[in-house]
């Protein structure tokens, strides 16, 4: 089994802390790690594809509205200057948007001087342990993104 779908059977199961508001075609969730605060990501609900190019039109097309919706609300939920939209799957093949509300100085010099992809910050000051939201902060997260994405859904 993957660690997407990992995460969706916890969902599923109502054990998954991070999960937010599922929507037709995929779950929100609260990224584990907040160094970018309101990183979410958008999961998809079906592991048979792994390519965006592989889907139904209606379906690819449902799917890119509902990231939008979803990358709207971080926006309106955490005022960061600019979104970030992240569709890898090196790692995890699993169709899952990353999106990264973005700051000025959110990466130090690294990158471009600061304007680089989230990538450019290193990896282990991004998953630092002091990066993972306390239960607090998690419930606070959840609630101003789903306040946000009520009143676009
Ligand atoms: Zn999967």
């Amino acid at each position: 089994m993957c660690l997407i779908c990992d995460r969706i059977e916890m969902i599923k199961n109502g054990t998954n802390p991070y999960f937010v508001r599922e929507l037709e075609t995929g779950y929100v969730v609260i990224g584990d790690h907040q160094h970018f605060r309101g990183y979410t990501l958008f999961l998809y609900k079906n592991h048979d594809k792994t390519e965006l190019f592989q889907m139904e039109l209606k379906e690819r097309a449902k799917f890119m509205e509902e990231m939008s919706i979803v990358a709207e609300a971080t926006a309106k939920a955490f005022g960061p200057v600019k979104m970030n939209y992240e569709l890898l799957g090196m790692g995890d093949a699993h169709l899952h948007w990353h999106l990264f509300p973005r700051r000025q100085g959110d990466i130090g010099e690294y990158g471009n001087k600061g304007v680089g992809p989230v990538w450019s910050y290193p990896m282990e000051k991004m998953y630092d342990d002091r990066n993972r939201p306390t239960e607090e902060e998690l419930e606070d997260l959840k609630a101003k993104l789903k306040v946000e994405l009520d009143k676009l859904l």
